[in-house]
């Protein structure tokens, strides 16, 4: 079996940790021919050779100043070119960079391959004229090769032997590829970044308290009831005229940019590559505006194979829209975060997919973050506790340093790039307060915040502060008596209050 692995360097200059689980899973397919696969600078090459000493006996770098500053879309693209030459059985790419983070590149290219997908791969149960891989979900699927999968953080790459020996790495540029030059780096790329500005989303002024002071705090947030913070975007007086979004959760974004907003079913859209072929070609056809994608795995697995197939932009978990009538402009995090982009698309129809909140209402969600390692057993039988008096609707959750610290699993991460909430109470503890993660909770209505570093980002996004160490907390916690109590859990709100 021919197996091509797509790795990237970070911004970092190191091998992208996604990429790295994409390499290890492919070196331990038995009988695999591995061959690596890169877009970067000349510099990359270092790297490349390096990883060859590992197993691959050929490493090929995409390299022209072309190439340059390509979005997902340009990207797939020429890594497309060189994956129809190499004609590999099967490609593994990792889920996502760890700087770009979009999760779309994967998805885009087996779109443009023409490949079968499984994405957020756990493990790679069986291999031969079909792929069988366990998922994220927990479900078997099985595809037939050539394929693309897309592993999660799953196993740890290997340590070169002593006595290993470098492969070769191939250089590639735009004429090797035969490359369509309007279809590569920046001028391929049909999302454009038009202005960047610091980002004081979510900022609240935190009193702070004593440890003690917790639990009556939460029962007032708790009681005090909704999100006071208004939901994605003001509402515009200009509208687009005709916005598609798939399923319901992109409605509450879609209504303000337009009135006049389509609903697709996604069994419209299916769930594999020729029925996103039958969908693309039905947008041709309609020729929507807009199109808005919710952020949960399945609209990240399709909404990038629609992109390529479409060959039009696609924004990643933008967290606000805007309209001038014509133009639509997306807003989200970049960088490190403090930093919000503001993205146009210049090809139609524009797609995006959109921040949504967390389905499963909680009135208070304990959310840990890093500096919690020491104290995820006692959360979590607090939280039991909680959760036996039944008097409010109890949630655990994470930032994304807990879950790389494997405290917790990803279905928990709250921010950019997990889901978003709206708790009455948000109790963040252990967490820095990088705004990838605000992005996840500012509409929380009341935010307390446990950290020991007084000068920690969080509190800036909290209405209460409590400078102390996890451990702390919950040794506290377990001996005071129970305010809750006196809290009845707040009712249900339906879809049309959520709004207002
Ligand atoms: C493109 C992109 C997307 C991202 N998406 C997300 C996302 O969706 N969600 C997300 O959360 N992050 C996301 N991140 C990562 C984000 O930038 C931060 O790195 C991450 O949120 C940090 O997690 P943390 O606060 O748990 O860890 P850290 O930043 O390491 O902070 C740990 C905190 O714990 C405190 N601490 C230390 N000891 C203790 C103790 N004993 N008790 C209590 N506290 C203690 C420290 O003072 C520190 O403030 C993203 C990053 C990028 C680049």
């Amino acid at each position: 079996m021919r197996i091509v692995v797509c790795v990237k360097q970070t911004a970092a200059g190191a091998l992208n940790p996604f990429d790295a689980c994409a390499y290890e899973a492919a070196l331990r397919i038995p009988e695999a021919e591995v061959i690596l696969l890169s877009m970067g600078p000349q510099k990359v090459q270092e790297m490349l050779y390096a990883l060859t000493r590992l197993g691959a006996r050929q490493a090929y770098l995409l390299c022209d100043k072309a190439f340059a500053g390509a979005d997902t879309l340009a990207t797939a693209y020429t890594l497309m070119l060189a994956i129809r030459k190499l004609k590999p059985d099967l490609v593994i790419c990792g889920r996502q960079t760890i700087d770009g983070d979009t999760a779309q590149t994967g998805p885009c290219l087996a779109g443009m391959l023409g490949f079968s997908l499984i994405t957020n791969v756990m493990e790679i149960v069986d291999v031969g004229e079909n792929i069988c891989c366990r998922t994220r979900e927990l479900q078997e699927q099985t595809v037939s090769c050539p394929a693309l999968i897309a592993v999660e953080r799953i196993c740890h790459l290997r340590l070169p032997g002593i006595r290993s020996k470098a492969g070769e790495v191939i250089c590639w540029d735009a004429k090797d590829l035969e490359a369509d030059l309007s279809r590569c780096g920046q001028a391929g790329s049909p999302t454009k970044v038009l202005a960047s500005f610091q980002n004081e989303e979510g900022k609240r002024r935190c009193r702070f308290v004593r440890m003690s002071e917790l639990e009556t705090l939460i029962a007032e947030g708790v009681q005090r009831e909704c999100a006071r913070v208004p939901g994605p975007g003001a509402f515009r007086e200009k509208k687009l005229e005709d916005v598609w979004i798939i399923g319901e959760a992109p409605r509450q974004m879609a209504e303000t940019i337009s009135d006049t907003i389509r609903r697709i079913e996604p069994e419209t859209v299916g769930n594999s590559y020729a029925s996103a072929l039958q969908f693309a070609r039905m947008v041709k056809a309609a020729k929507p505006e807009v199109i808005l994608w919710g952020s949960d795995a399945w609209s990240k697995r399709m909404a990038p194979q629609v992109a390529a197939l479409l060959q039009t932009g696609l924004c990643a978990d933008c967290t606000a829209l805007e309209t001038d009538g014509k133009a639509l402009f997306l807003y989200r995090p970049a960088f490190s975060g403090n930093v919000i982009a503001k993205i146009a698309c210049t090809t139609s129809p524009q797609m995006a997919t959109v921040r949504t909140l967390n389905a499963d209402a909680a009135d208070v969600i304990l959310s840990l973050g890093k500096g919690a390692k020491d104290a995820v057993r006692e959360a979590q039988e607090y939280l039991e506790k909680q959760r036996e008096r039944d008097f409010c609707r109890w949630e655990l959750a994470a930032s994304r340093g807990a879950v790389d610290a494997e405290m917790l699993p990803y279905e928990k991460q709250v921010g950019i790039t997990g889901k978003s909430v709206n708790p009455a109470v948000y109790l963040a503890v252990g967490i820095s307060g990088a705004v990838h993660h605000i992005a996840g909770m500012k509409q929380a209505g009341t935010v307390i915040a446990v950290n020991p570093d007084k000068k920690a980002p969080i509190f800036e996004y909290a209405d209460y502060g409590i400078v102390g160490t996890a451990e702390e907390l919950f040794a506290c916690l377990g001996q005071s008596s129970d305010p809750l109590q006196s809290v009845r859990c707040r009712p249900q709100k339906s879809e049309t209050e959520r709004k207002e």
